[in-house]
């Protein structure tokens, strides 16, 4: 039987506004506990929200940027629930009318292939506290820093047909908000949270089947598997005859598996209704027209510019332009040294291995994009080889100073000098009698690969500094007067 996995993704992005979405209490990470939660954070009686604007330009500006529908008619609305992290005992959210309507994003594949995901819809939320288990013994601790902190919550429709594209989607999410610099994006410290729904049907049927939801998955890593072994179990499940409970899973990063935290049937009735406290948000023609005109270029279009302009391959485009400063890191190496083609090589071979052993972003390279650029330029001006460059980028990321201190001090400069080649090239036929008689006696057509021992030899001897055309020319040259 051949399985269909069906995927929609719920993705909450944290704007990074100063103050929170309803108060003026600053949004900073990391500051003790509770130091940052005001007389609204805590539902004082009295108190009243006020709309934080900067936080529906970052909505709007988002939805501009996903072709989504905005709305000119936003409404916010009460979920109630009760949980000791939320003092007000309700979330102030959006339902029937969100900022952010119907929109769509390509999404780019690793096999070059790329889809579209379809947007249902984003609304502009605030967040809840945290309760903290790990430090207190026998209670929980409360910290309302993070209430009231603005979300958008970013509903992706059941589009994503692999844990691969749900990936992608992911990874286009984030490069989107982070290039719109909405949000920092930042997965680790929660910036950027996905719920996963997954489902799995027989492959050619219509009807989606039941779906589970897991929660809050904090990596792109941990999205892939959990989906994986959550797709698995349903199929598991499915091929013994069983069905699949509709309910909240968690997944656990350490087992590798999804376990069941709550089923539907029990789930809470919010009771939604329109927050009498706040005002419907009108918005007009003028004001997203005005958004509009500001948006950055992204990464779509920049990664067609550097296919026109770089003259790159979708996919050197495509990988340079994940993040901006990928992006901005590349084209500075190029502006220094006019060598696309080989900047790009440089960027996503070497340095994005170096960076990914290091487990560090490219914001954080041990060698500058100036310095990446000065060692560029030294191997189009057949200074340095290819092969003594990786040497020569190995210490730079050391600390050993530029392309250029580096071949000098460590005398790597290349051999071209045809004299100091000649000799040898003399010496080393000088010392292969058995391999010269090979070679004068094998097939003509055979001869080219012949020479690679030569070469070899002369490599060694010239501790892979001398010019290698000007090697092969030479060599050859001197076996053919041989003949
Ligand atoms: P809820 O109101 O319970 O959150 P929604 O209908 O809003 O449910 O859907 C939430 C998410 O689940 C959306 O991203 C949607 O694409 C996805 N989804 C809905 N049905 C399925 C399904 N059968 N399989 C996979 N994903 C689904
Ligand atoms: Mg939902």
């Amino acid at each position: 039987m051949e399985w269909e996995i069906v995927i929609g993704l719920e993705v909450h992005v944290q704007l990074s506004t100063e103050s929170k979405l309803f108060s003026g209490a600053s949004t900073r990470f990391g500051a003790a506990p509770n130091t940052q939660a005001c007389a609204v954070d805590l539902a004082m009686p009295g108190t009243l929200p006020v709309p934080n604007e900067q936080a529906f330009r970052y909505a709007i500006m988002f939805g501009l940027a996903m072709n989504a529908e905005i709305s000119k008619r936003s409404v916010f609305e009460r979920k109630n629930y009760f949980y000791p992290d939320l003092p007000k005992g309700y979330q102030t959210t959006q339902l029937e009318q969100p900022i952010v309507g119907a929109g769509e994003v390509e999404i780019h594949l690793e096999d070059g292939g790329s889809k579209k995901v379809r947007l249902h819809h984003a609304h502009l939320e605030e967040d809840a506290g945290k309760s903290l288990h790990e430090d207190f013994h026998g209670m929980s601790g409360i910290d309302l820093n993070r209430a009231g902190t603005p979300l958008i919550e970013i509903v992706s429709e059941p589009d994503m047909r692999s844990a691969a594209e749900a990936v992608a989607y992911l990874r286009k999410i984030h490069s989107i908000v982070t290039y719109l610099g909405i949000s920092d994006g930042d997965m680790s410290q929660g910036s950027l949270r996905c719920d996963a729904n997954v489902s799995v049907r027989l492959k050619g049927e219509e009807k989606l089947g039941t779906r589970t939801e897991l929660k809050n998955i904090n990596s792109f890593r941990f999205v892939e598997r959990a989906i994986k072994v959550e797709a698995e179990r349903q199929i598991d499940i499915l091929e013994d005859g069983g069905s699949i409970e509709q309910e909240t899973r968690l997944y656990d990063a350490d087992k590798n598996e999804t376990r069941s935290m709550r089923s539907k049937e029990v789930a809470n009735d919010y009771r939604y209704f329109p927050c009498p406290d706040l005002l419907p948000v009108v918005l007009t023609e003028e004001y997203i027209e005005q958004l509009r005109k500001e948006l950055p270029e992204l990464p779509d279009t920049k990664a067609e510019r550097f296919q026109s302009e770089f003259n790159l391959s979708a996919y050197d485009a495509d990988q340079l332009t994940q993040d901006r400063d990928s992006a901005e890191y590349f084209e500075t190496v190029c502006k220094s040294c006019g060598e696309p083609k080989l900047a790009a090589n440089w960027i996503t071979g070497e340095l994005a291995a170096l960076l990914n052993r290091k487990e560090i972003s490219i914001a954080e390279s041990p060698i500058s994009a100036t310095q990446l650029a000065g060692l560029i330029t030294r191997i189009k001006d057949n200074t340095i080889s290819s092969k003594i460059a990786k040497q020569v980028f190995e210490a730079i990321c050391e600390g050993e100073g530029s392309a250029d201190d580096i071949i000098e001090k460590r005398g790597l400069k290349q051999v071209s000098d045809t004299g100091a080649i000649e000799k040898m090239v003399d010496e080393v036929i000088a010392a292969s009698d058995a391999q010269v008689d090979n070679y004068r006696r094998a097939d003509e057509s055979k001869r080219p690969k012949m020479m690679g021992y030569f070469v070899g030899q002369i490599m060694k001897a010239s501790k892979g500094q001398a010019n290698p055309q000007m090697i092969n020319k030479i060599l050859k040259e001197k076996l053919d007067a041989l003949l």
